[in-house]
């Protein structure tokens, strides 16, 4: 054995006391960290011929790389939809590590029951305790699982198997959305159904929502063929949601698989006062939640939901000598699209277990309340106005005053240089504007009271 790693072996209790004392300073430290940063690069180093062993290793990393990092994990980053990591999330993260399980299969751990109750779990969270699922690793990997099983089901309404005939026999594969996410047009060029598949539905007027109507003429256009619809709980500007009952009682009329995006969105489910937004989620074919972002475990973590796990396991299954075949309980590996795979449950079921449905609602009451603080304060001031009304945890909002595309993208650096908060830009109905999304468990009100003073300051400053 290489001597830095025996010795690392022998030491390992130290070693370790002293990267968690470590992890625990920048936790405390997080708050008063650089919410964002535009680090300037350095040369690389050299790869080590000869290791320096893990107490070195560290010290090197808390030189070079830890003062780069930024605080986004922390209280008021308020870019992209972001989330954090609870405590207890951590914990997981670390022993998720420490066991090192392979949760492709089950038979030698019991790694993959741990798997299978906290999906359960997070079904029931959702409204989704008949819908089966697996974990993957993002929002973007489940809309693309998702997706490929709507597209074996498209297979199977024409009679073929996709999964063994290949995409070139569906032909033309109509896909219907209002307001997609990226990651939806990357699912179909990923599935080789391509970017083009998708027609837009028009919107409700001033909303980011489908228009119903519309939707069910795009599909009575196509004279009953089948497609696929892509509903959206939760967008990203604004936070509208499609009216997923509606959605789904067009099925009465039309033959075409629901998938719905709900990446983020998804989690009004948690409190009574928004759980209308996602009214008729259920009855989705399959369904995207993130979980790396509003449950505030540590990237990377998503699960997919579906109602057709049997067409999922045509799509995904991975069949050797040497592997078990699928069966009524399916192994992920015949699920997903990797084979082997990190454990990734263990993070959801740590925090799960520490906080439970109450104190996860907290937070996305929390978030809620604290966006709607902020939509206030900043438009209090008179230098802004919302876009959209906040329906959940997202402001999006432009200055009042010339929102040219040079101002506001001076604003967003502006802000940034604050140091106190980080927003992203976005353009809106053709406006260039800012969002500030709310998802992290640590924001208080005291904090959206330094956001919001941080981000007028920075637009009373502008030429
Ligand atoms: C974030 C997001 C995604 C993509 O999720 P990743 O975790 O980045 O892969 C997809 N859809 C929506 C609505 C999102 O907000």
């Amino acid at each position: 054995m290489d001597s830095k790693l025996a010795e690392d072996l022998a030491e390992v209790t130290a070693l370790l006391n002293v990267v968690s004392v470590e992890a625990a300073e920048v936790l405390r430290g997080l708050d008063k960290r650089p919410v964002a940063m535009t680090p300037q690069p350095q040369r690389a180093a050299a790869l080590p011929d000869i290791g320096h062993g893990l107490r070195q290793a560290l010290s090197e990393f808390r030189r070079r790389w830890e003062p780069r990092f930024s605080g986004s994990a922390g209280p008021r980053y308020l870019g992209f939809v972001t989330g954090g990591a609870t405590p207890a999330a951590i914990a997981g993260d670390w022993l998720t590590s420490v066991f090192d399980q392979n949760a492709m299969s089950g038979g030698d751990s019991a790694a993959i029951e741990l798997e299978r109750e906290t999906i359960d779990w997070i079904g029931q969270l959702f409204g989704l305790a008949e819908h089966k699922g697996a974990f993957v690793t993002g929002a973007t990997m489940s809309n693309f699982v998702g997706l490929a099983i709507a597209r074996e089901w498209l297979g199977e309404q024409l009679g073929l198997s996709v999964a063994e005939d290949g995409v070139g026999a569906l032909g033309q594969v109509p896909v219907l959305s209002g307001t997609p996410h990226s990651s939806i047009f990357k699912s179909l060029s990923m599935l080789g159904i391509g970017r083009s598949s998708v027609r837009s539905v028009p919107t409700l007027p001033d909303r980011e929502a489908v228009d119903v109507d519309r939707l069910a003429d795009a599909l009575a256009a196509l004279s009953g063929r089948p497609a696929i619809v892509v509903a959206n709980a939760g967008t990203v500007n604004t936070v509208d949601f499609d009216d997923l009952r509606a959605i789904a009682a067009l099925r009465q009329r039309f033959p075409f698989w629901l998938h719905v995006d709900g990446a983020f969105g998804a989690f009004a489910a948690l409190s009574p006062e928004h759980a209308h937004l996602v009214d008729g989620l259920a009855a989705a074919d399959s369904v995207s939640v993130d979980l790396h972002k509003w449950l505030n475990v540590p990237y990377d973590a998503a699960v997919q939901f579906t109602r057709r796990q049997d067409l999922q396991v045509r799509a995904f299954h991975n069949s050797a000598a040497y592997l078990t075949a699928p069966t009524g309980a399916p192994d992920f590996g015949h699920l997903v699209p990797e084979n082997s795979r990190r454990l990734r449950a263990l993070t959801a079921w740590f925090t799960l277990t520490a906080y439970g449905r109450a104190g996860h609602r907290d937070i996305v009451q929390r978030n809620t309340s604290c966006a709607a603080q902020l939509g206030e304060a900043l438009t209090a001031t008179g230098r802004f106005r919302l876009l959209s009304p906040v329906r959940l945890n997202v402001v999006c909002c432009t200055l009042a005053d010339r929102p040219t595309p040079e101002r506001v993208h001076a604003l967003v650096e502006a802000i940034a240089d604050t140091g106190e908060t980080f927003v992203t830009p976005t353009v809106y109905n053709g406006i260039p504007a800012i969002r500030a999304a709310f998802s992290n468990w640590r924001t208080t009100p005291a904090d959206v009271a330094r956001a919001g003073a941080a981000i007028s300051k920075a637009a009373k400053g502008l030429q």
